[in-house]
């Protein structure tokens, strides 16, 4: 089956999280494309109601491009867990957010991801000491184009849960992933290891291969 291929000119990137915004931007910059964020075009994010990661960037995607009239790239990634039958999956960025007794006690609703690390260890040592913390970061990218078409790519990341979390760089549950191969978490590897090896970067060579 052949793709399509992707023109030079305005590409929207349809994410709100900043964390990757930047991984998408670095990723996009030897490319001939204009990127802008939706943040900056001040669009809203709509509600992923998918129950897959295919199906969430899809609405992200689709969102953006209705919006402008133009291409449009949105990533849904998640933290899949061996132990926890693929937990938190679809639902990572939900395990972040505070609960009301969680908001009263932190200081109001919002994201927080250490609160989200420590659901997913919280549930590993409920598991005893002897756990299977080996987990996989996958990210699946959507390029949905004003005519409706779309094109769909999924990177994965094999590595393990470490505990506390450690390292300062990096976003999400980077402070407590070991890649395969390596003994620092993400957030300890930082962005430049990241732009190579994750997830995001793996789906994103296979669009690179298909539709530049
Ligand atoms: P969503 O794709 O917007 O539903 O959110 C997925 C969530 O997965 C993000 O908000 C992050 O917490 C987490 N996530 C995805 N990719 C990464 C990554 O590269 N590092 C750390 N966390 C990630």
């Amino acid at each position: 089956m052949t793709t399509r291929k992707l023109t030079a000119g305005r590409l929207i990137i349809a994410t709100h999280n900043r964390g990757k915004l930047a991984e998408i931007s670095a990723l996009l910059t030897p490319y001939d494309m204009t990127a802008q964020a939706v943040g900056d075009l001040g669009l809203p994010e709509p509600e992923e109601t998918g129950s897959s990661f295919a199906e969430n960037a899809l609405i992200k995607a689709r969102a953006a491009c209705d919006a402008t009239g133009a291409p449009a790239l949105a990533d849904d990634s998640g933290l899949c867990v061996r132990a926890l039958n693929g937990a938190p999956g679809v639902w990572t960025a939900d395990w972040a957010e505070r609960n009301v007794i969680e908001a009263d006690a932190l200081g109001g609703p919002g994201r927080d991801w250490y609160l989200a690390m420590g659901k997913v260890e919280g549930k590993l040592a409920e598991q005893g000491p002897g756990a299977d913390r080996s987990a996989y970061f996958i990210s699946t990218l959507a390029l949905v184009w004003p005519d409706g078409h779309h094109e769909l790519f999924e990177g994965r990341a094999p590595g393990t849960l470490t505990w506390p979390p450690r390292g300062a760089m990096g976003f999400g549950y980077d402070p407590v992933f070991v890649p395969n191969g390596e003994t620092q978490t993400y957030a300890e590897l930082g962005p430049d290891y990241k732009m190579q090896h994750d997830h995001r970067a793996n789906a994103f060579q296979k669009l690179v291969a298909a539709v530049f």
